[in-house]
């Protein structure tokens, strides 16, 4: 830390009012491929939230009361804005996060563009309902309106994708915005505050303060003038947000963990199907609430798969993630890598086999990513349905392949988990495609595909990985209130 201190640290300061606001106190920010600090994020509290709160309000009947045209051709602004510089967000996202500048320039950065454009377009279409009662005299028809402060809170897995994912269908509705991003992963939130102005979004409209959960997110979450939080994050977090809001009664979107299943019958076309379930594994580390974290394998095929699944595994190459032809980047902090590598160990005592990846292979890194917090590709077999590995979310590059024997038998144990965010199916039957989709417990379901989205529908989970969903309309509901009126003519 002496060393990185010496060094000219970033230092972010919050967004309040359209202005840059200096906080009383800071915290400590690493880069993950390297263990250094290299920035530092105000660690707000109370009354940080409070100004935020104040100016959002304060900018609510301006914002709201302009036409959804408006608002959207400042969304689309802001959207070109981000692209122009896409670049640099990207390397800021890779640096911040771990993650491999792959994958920040080709999914976080685009898609956190291609947000701001879709809601800038889909909240130019939406219609209300109209039922008429010609006996009675009558119509009835529902209007929508926004709601008021939207309390925003994101993960550190795909820091601006997911900010963006909530800033861009709030502020479409006409709503303000307070945020705060993960304290982990603030710098790209910071960095498309410096856009707003150009962009033409008023001050106040969109406002982030940037600390830790415990003291700016619950400042947040226990505010009395924020009645609409979409919080996304762990299930635990969730369970600590709704008690916390519970005395407000706030509507709530939580989007939470997953333990999400590939089943792969014997049918399946493994040329597709191994690749992809690879990526959907390790991508981004394993470090996305989508990823595959426990393989169901018809028997016939069990050992051909965990052979060529372990080949291709091994195939991904972990290291500097601002190395293009790098596929695994580092983890976000010591702490989680930790917690992923206890999981491995686990496994290992309970008689499981690691097939490939953590203490199995040798971590060849560059010298200066020795201190930084990086893991191979796991894969663990032979491990049991109640095992922690196949129940828990691990969130790393971890995952567990089994065997099963029947349709029957595949679905009791996919479902078997207190999780239902995803699941994948492999077949060429398509009746058996449709049946296993049916009966699975999860919100999204891809058969012979993974993380294929269509945003105009419904994102999110089933059980503990959530309440509400996210998407055009699903958003669009939350971030509005109805109220249906009655004309006797
Ligand atoms: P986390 O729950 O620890 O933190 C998420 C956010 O909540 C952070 O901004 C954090 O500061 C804040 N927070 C923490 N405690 C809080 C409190 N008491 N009050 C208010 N805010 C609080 O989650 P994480 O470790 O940052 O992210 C990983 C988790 O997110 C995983 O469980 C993953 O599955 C989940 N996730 C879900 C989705 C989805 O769409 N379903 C997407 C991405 C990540």
């Amino acid at each position: 830390p002496t060393m990185a201190h010496s060094k000219a640290l970033l230092v972010l300061e919050n967004f309040v009012g359209g202005k840059f606001v200096p906080c009383s106190s800071y915290i400590d920010s690493y880069n993950p491929s390297t263990g250094d600090v290299y920035c530092r994020v105000p660690d707000s509290g109370k009354e940080e939230v409070e100004a935020a709160v104040k100016a959002a309000k304060d900018a609510f009947p301006i914002w709201s009361s302009k036409s959804p045209l408006e608002r959207s051709q400042i969304l689309n602004k802001l959207a070109d804005l981000i692209e122009h510089d896409l670049e640099a967000f990207a390397q800021a996202e890779s640096k911040d996060q771990g993650k491999t500048i792959t994958f920040a320039r080709t999914v976080d950065i685009p898609r956190a563009v291609h947000n701001f454009r879709f809601f800038a377009s889909s909240i130019l279409h939406h219609v209300t309902e109209c039922t008429e009662m010609p006996t009675m005299g009558c119509v009835h028809y529902t209007s929508r309106a926004p709601v008021g402060v939207a309390g925003l809170i994101s993960p550190w897995n795909l820091p601006l994708y997911l900010l963006t994912w909530k800033i861009a269908p709030a502020i479409a509705c006409g709503n303000t915005v307070v945020a705060k991003p993960s304290e982990m992963t603030s710098v790209t939130a910071w960095m498309m505050c410096k856009l707003l102005e150009k962009a033409g979004v008023p001050p106040g409209v969109v406002n982030i303060v940037f600390g830790t959960g415990a003291k700016a997110g619950e400042a947040l979450v226990c505010h009395p003038d924020v009645p609409l939080i979409s919080f996304t994050g762990s299930t635990l977090t969730a369970q600590r947000i709704t008690e916390r809001s519970a005395p407000h009664c706030k509507r709530l979107s939580l989007e939470l963990g997953g333990k999400n299943p590939a089943i792969i019958f014997d049918d399946a076309d493994l040329s597709q199907c191994i690749p992809t379930t690879v990526r959907s594994s390790f991508a981004n580390q394993g470090e996305i609430c989508l990823c595959t974290s426990r393989i169901f394998v018809q028997r016939g095929i069990y050992s051909e798969f965990l052979k060529r699944f372990v080949a291709e595994a091994k195939k991904w190459k972990t290291g500097n993630p601002s190395d293009p032809t790098i596929d695994v980047g580092a983890l976000i902090s010591k702490e989680h890598l930790e917690k992923v590598r206890t999981y491995v160990k686990k496994a290992q005592a309970e008689g499981a086999r690691v097939l490939c990846g953590e203490g199995v292979d040798p971590l060849a890194l560059p010298p200066g990513n020795q201190k930084g917090y990086f893991m191979l590709p796991t894969v663990i077999a032979e491990v049991k349905d109640e095992s922690c590995c196949m129940q828990e979310e691990i969130f790393g590059p971890v995952t567990c392949v089994v065997a099963f024997d029947t349709e029957e038998e595949v679905i009791r144990r996919a479902n078997g988990v207190k999780y239902g965010l995803a699941a994948t199916v492999w077949s060429s039957n398509v009746g058996r495609v449709h049946r296993v989709a049916h009966r699975l417990q999860a919100g999204l379901v891809w058969t012979n595909c993974w993380l294929v989205r269509d945003l105009n529908l419904p994102f999110g989970g089933m059980k503990a990985s959530g309440i509400g969903r996210e998407g055009a309309k699903d958003s669009y509901e939350f971030f509005t209130e109805v109220k249906t009126i009655t004309i006797k003519h």
